[in-house]
């Protein structure tokens, strides 16, 4: 069975517009995940430890026959492959990969959690989510739609439309 999952996908480090845009296209290339949409690319003010440089983020749709766990390990795999490094929480990184949602499946576990646990209260979240998905609603019953008008832009801006984006 397919379902429909989104990703959030985030760099700082070591060119990050083309980190985002080879992941896109690694993602797309993996068994059991095809690309069913992706978000304008954006750049944010960095989360966490200051002094940071900015983010680049963006969300993509993937339909995928992954279970949720089997995702995240692909996921992973990834970001391991563009050479993230686990340090300090927040910290830059080459690459992270968070899953949003997955269907409308509510997932608990040690490892995932899922919808991601601050992805309503993101901006760099929600508003790449509405270029894509305007009509979807998390398992709990909320919009993104309700969820980004309660947000604000400050710090994220648009850098590249359509994908591919350079
Ligand atoms: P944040 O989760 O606040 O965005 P982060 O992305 O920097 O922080 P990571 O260091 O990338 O956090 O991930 C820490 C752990 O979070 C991962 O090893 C993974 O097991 C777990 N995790 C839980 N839920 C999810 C999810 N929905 N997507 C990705 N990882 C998740
Ligand atoms: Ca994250
Ligand atoms: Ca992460």
């Amino acid at each position: 069975m397919r379902t429909r999952a989104y990703i959030a996908l985030g760099s700082n480090l070591e060119q990050p517009e083309l980190q985002l845009q080879r992941a896109v296209d690694e993602i797309d290339s993996l068994p059991c995940i095809t690309l069913a949409g992706c978000s304008k690319l954006y750049q944010s003010d960095p989360v966490g430890p200051p002094g940071q440089p900015d983010y680049c983020n963006a969300v993509i749709a993937v339909d995928t026959t992954l279970t949720p766990i089997a995702l995240l390990d692909a996921m992973q795999s990834v970001e391991n492959d563009h050479g993230r490094v686990r340090s300090e929480r927040w910290g830059p990184r080459t690459l992270d990969l968070d899953i949003l949602l997955y269907g409308n499946e509510v997932v608990e576990s040690e490892r995932l959690t899922i919808p991601h646990y601050q992805m309503h209260l993101r901006n760099f979240v929600l508003l790449p989510l509405m270029d894509i998905a305007p009509e979807l609603v998390l398992p709990n019953g909320r919009s993104i739609k309700m969820l980004a008008a309660k947000t604000d832009d400050v710090g994220l801006s648009i850098i590249a439309g359509s994908y591919p984006w350079q």
